[in-house]
């Protein structure tokens, strides 16, 4: 088998290379580098069965060629994170949704087998319904869940209209070791560990009370590797991890000091996924607890040494566009 992984020297993209070689597969990993990192694929780089492309995804002739006799495409390039989204949204859609077409354009000249969108859970917004299901409407609040959510339209419609057989997997708050740590003010994991290596207070938003699913990238990893080698076409599905978690619980498993900071406009009180429809098409259950996820994070804490170390100080001002642009 011959997979190839968009946005492989990544977090998410990264473990997944590690487990598919593992496995036993052929693979072609493409990363501009723009976030993701080498160090990230220091276990299977050397890998002769390893071919890494430093290549920006959104440029179709230079990607076509690698495409070459591949049967799984995973695409996970892309963008991340809120503030920048809003400062610079014809990057994130360059990316997010041009570097999307040009993947889906390049998988359908080369007759791929099988097509891997990695969704974010982002697009319902603040959702009526909890555990959320797919059926819910997409209510995107800033251009980063946007331009997730455009690009897994256009998936399903490469799905519909040139029968790519398309699935597109919707991560709730994905966590382990390797969760980024560039110099954007992003996922809580990394501010989190970050500080605790600093011996500085955790920031927690709001009263800490609001809860979110978090997954672990293991888990998310199956969930990747069971799609691919199912034949389920043209669904789009929840990866999460069925149970939701309050940021107080992770100050308590982290343990260590708190300050308060304030709540941010359009974030939910709450993240909690409907896993029924991907339980029962794919057969998959999440494997890790919340409590396991996080004792292996402790374990990896030396990854977030490089990290930066964010303080209320400088999260305010970091995040100024974004009480600016979503509390109006
Ligand atoms: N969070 C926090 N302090 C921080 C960063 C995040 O308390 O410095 C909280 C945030 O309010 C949210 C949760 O952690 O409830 C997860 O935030 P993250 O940005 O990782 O994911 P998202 O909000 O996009 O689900």
């Amino acid at each position: 088998m011959k997979a190839l992984v968009t946005g492989g020297a990544g977090f998410i993209g990264s473990h997944l290379v590690d487990r598919l070689l593992r496995n036993g597969c052929d693979l072609i990993v493409l990363d501009n580098l723009s976030t993701g990192r080498l160090e990230n694929l220091s276990d299977s780089g050397s890998s002769r069965c390893v071919k890494f492309h430093k290549v920006d995804v959104a440029d179709l002739e230079a990607i076509l060629p690698l495409f070459q006799g591949v049967d799984w495409v995973f695409h996970l390039a892309a963008l991340a994170d809120i503030v920048p989204s809003i400062q610079k949204p014809m990057e994130y859609h360059r990316s997010n949704v041009g570097g999307t077409v040009s993947v889906l354009e390049a998988s359908r000249k080369s007759g791929v087998k099988r097509f891997i969108y990695v969704a974010s859970s982002s697009c319902y917004g603040i959702p009526d319904i909890y555990p959320t299901p797919e059926t819910e409407p997409a209510r995107p609040q800033y251009p980063y869940a946007f331009t997730k959510y455009v690009g897994e339209q256009y998936v399903m419609h490469w799905g519909k209209v040139y029968k790519l057989p398309v699935v597109s997997l919707r991560l709730f708050n994905v966590f382990g070791p390797r969760s980024r740590t560039s110099g954007t003010y992003g996922a809580v994991f990394g501010v989190f560990l970050a500080q605790k290596l600093n011996n500085l207070p955790y920031t927690v938003v709001g009263d800490g009370a609001q809860t979110r699913d978090f997954t672990f990238v293991a888990d998310v990893v199956n969930a990747c590797i069971i799609a691919a080698s199912s034949d389920l076409c043209n669904e789009v599905l929840n990866v999460g991890s069925g149970q939701t978690h309050s940021i107080n619980k992770l100050v308590e498993l982290l343990e260590g000091d708190v300050v308060y900071i304030p709540k941010r406009p359009g974030e939910p009180d709450r993240t909690h996924a409907d896993i029924a429809k991907v339980r029962s098409l794919l057969g998959w259950e999440p494997e890790v607890s919340f409590e396991e996820g996080v004792n292996i994070l402790l374990e990896n804490i030396d990854y977030w040494r490089e990290a930066p170390v964010w303080t209320p100080e400088t999260i305010s001002v970091a995040t100024m566009d974004w009480f600016n642009y979503l509390g109006r």
